[in-house]
């Protein structure tokens, strides 16, 4: 999905906006995997395979978003080696 498509997105519980990190893109700008988040609900929505998840609480598949959050949180753990002094 394009970036510019995505920055039009609001969180459909509350119309707020939305924060996106992006954790893959193709050469064409169209974000393939990142999360959409709202700091209002603290609710996250994947995007996957360019598509953002953004179905009511009831029908969402977590088994399908898990690995992308899982891989999301991985990349947000402070990483220990980096803390060290060169
Ligand atoms: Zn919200």
């Amino acid at each position: 999905m394009k970036l510019n498509t995505i920055a039009k997105l609001c969180c459909p519980f509350d119309k707020h906006n939305l924060q996106l990190r992006i954790l893959a893109q193709d050469f064409d700008q169209n974000v393939i995997e990142g999360i959409l988040s709202c700091k209002t609900c603290q609710r996250n929505y994947p995007i996957i395979y360019g598509v953002p998840i953004m179905a009511p609480d009831e029908y969402r598949q977590t088994a399908l978003e898990q690995p992308v959050i899982d891989r999301w949180e991985l990349d947000h753990q402070p990483d220990p080696l980096r803390s060290l002094p060169e």
